[in-house]
């Protein structure tokens, strides 16, 4: 199996209650895909700390050694090139992503690794001078140490959004993995302690969210959480949070409307639609998992995405040729089952899928067939409710002004797509739409150099990008008299003398 153990001021270590736990293989559950060490709260402590002493004693220059920094993250960007083939198949064993998405995905984490590299020596601040000949410096700081919570849909490119700019921004660092995927988290911060990276910037404590994640989260040492994942738990923690003044970006789930105008390219629209729905298995935050669908190509747009649909093959994610894999765990299985479960008592229209798959191969995984309903009631349990699997609900919409309207009809505002050969009506329909990220004429697209975030209850904060930057900056403002007057004007309102 795969390991992971904890990471304190750059020694790896075993968890102080001696326990470890196990993950199971989600493709074939017989066999124990992961044993990791189970952190306690000392395990938690002790990272902190580390960071922490890191941060204040300003280890290795490392929060003006933009250069140490600089190189820091390239050299990560190369390694995760070098060990792309291990990296792909632990991330394909540990979440079930088939190799073809797990490949890509792994290039999308050197990606941003790149990208920040080249930010680091560019933190410039602001320089300005006042009619007094006084002069303001705002300079650009790190926040300080950052606690990192990670979600298992992503966890190379989940945990690269966060890393690279904090690392960039010259931060120090504690990551609490997700249990799912704790070997696939270690697998990159392995890589990154490969490089010149001073003792205890970045540390691990793999262990259960309610222990090692809470401790991250109370400790006064922790200057900022970057938290993504399920919108129910970054509610609580944001309060937490919110109770200390402490800073706190949340990238949380999704209900994403995909609006496909009677005009679209009907080919082109459909196989954009599919990935969306079902690349991952649906475990996606930014999936699509809501198909609204003018009246007039309805017909046509959902029989071409019922037949590219039909020829997924559902398989074990190692198999080359596998399109789609197993669900991540038994209770996402049962989540996704209840629903088809609701869809179908509600009577909407279960157009393909809809089953657990059994058989060979399928029988020891947690398959799921690939699920369309039709003529779903967006104010359902269907269109508002965030999955995670591969459910998707389609409904028709008359005009415009009904299509804005059922896409911002949820709690959610993570991604949308907009399909039309109308281009100012698309142009104005993105704009309507209360979504981080809107898509014309494409469907998934996250490129490094754009931003990943959302409205409403999606999270707050933005990942990617130079604003994916400043979320690790604290802006200091640092005022020089220039008038070198010992009894300044304002003075005389204290001072008669
Ligand atoms: P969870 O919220 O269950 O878990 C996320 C992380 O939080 C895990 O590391 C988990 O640890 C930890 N955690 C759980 N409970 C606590 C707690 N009480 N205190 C501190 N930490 C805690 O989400 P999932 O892992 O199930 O991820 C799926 C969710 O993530 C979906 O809702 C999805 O939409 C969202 N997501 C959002 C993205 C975005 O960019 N907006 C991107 C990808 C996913 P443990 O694993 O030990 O339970």
């Amino acid at each position: 199996p795969l390991y992971c153990p904890l990471v304190v001021d750059g020694v790896e270590g075993k968890a102080s209650s001696g326990r470890r736990f196990k993950r199971e293989n989600p493709a074939d559950i017989r066999q124990v895909g992961t044993v990791a060490e189970e952190g306690t709260q000392a395990d938690a402590r002790a990272a902190i700390d580390a960071a922490r002493a890191a941060f204040d004693t300003n280890a290795g220059n490392w929060i003006y050694n933009y250069k140490l920094r600089e190189q820091t993250l390239l050299r990560t960007a190369q390694l995760i090139r070098a060990n792309a083939d291990r990296l792909a198949r632990v991330v394909s064993l540990e979440v079930g992503m088939p190799m073809r998405q797990a490949v890509p995905h792994v290039g999308a984490a050197a990606d941003v690794f790149e990208f920040y590299a080249g930010l680091a020596g560019k933190l410039y601040g602001e320089s300005f001078t006042l009619p007094s000949g006084s002069m303001i410096n705002l300079v650009k700081e790190p926040v300080g140490v950052v606690g990192m919570i990670t979600p298992w849909n992503f966890p190379l490119t989940q945990t690269a959004r966060k890393v690279a700019p904090a690392l960039a921004a010259g931060c120090t660092i504690v990551i609490k993995p997700a249990s799912y995927t704790p070997a696939a988290t270690y697998e990159l911060v392995k890589l990154i302690l490969e490089t010149s990276i001073p003792r205890g910037v970045l540390n691990l404590v793999p262990g259960p969210g309610n222990v090692v994640g809470a401790e991250i989260i109370a400790s006064k040492k922790v200057d900022k959480i970057s938290f993504t994942g399920e919108t129910g738990t970054g509610k609580r923690i944001g309060a937490q949070a919110g109770m200390e003044v402490k800073r706190v970006s949340l990238e949380l789930g999704g209900k994403a409307p995909y609006v496909i105008f009677d005009d679209a390219e009907v080919d082109a629209a459909a196989r954009a639609a599919v990935f969306g729905m079902f690349r991952n298995a649906g475990q996606a935050c930014g999936a699509t998992t809501r198909l609204l669908v003018q009246e007039g190509i309805h017909d046509r747009f959902l029989q071409r995405v019922v037949q590219l649909t039909q020829k997924i093959e559902v398989g074990p994610p190692s198999r080359p040729s596998t399109d789609m894999g197993p669900l991540i765990s038994q209770n996402q299985e049962r989540v996704v089952q209840e629903f088809i479960r609701y869809g179908v008592d509600k009577g909407f229209h279960l157009v393909t899928g809809g089953h657990k798959l059994e058989g060979d191969g399928w029988d020891h995984g947690y398959y799921v067939e690939p699920t369309i309903f039709d003529h779903v009631d967006n104010a359902s349990r269907l269109g508002q409710e965030e999955i995670f699997g591969p459910v998707v609900a389609v409904t028709t919409f008359r005009d415009e002004a009904e299509a804005v309207e059922l896409a911002n009809a949820v709690d959610f505002g993570l991604v949308a797509g907009v399909w039309s050969a109308d281009y100012p009506r698309a142009l104005r329909v993105a704009r309507r739409i209360r979504a981080g990220t809107v898509w014309i004429w494409d469907n998934y697209a996250q490129p490094v150099e754009g931003i990943w975030g959302g409205y409403k209850q999606s999270g707050m904060g933005r990942e990617l990008g130079y604003h994916g930057l400043n979320d690790f900056i604290e802006i200091k403002q640092i005022f020089t008299d220039g008038t070198g007057l010992a009894m300044k004007p304002p003075y005389g309102q204290v001072i008669k003398e």
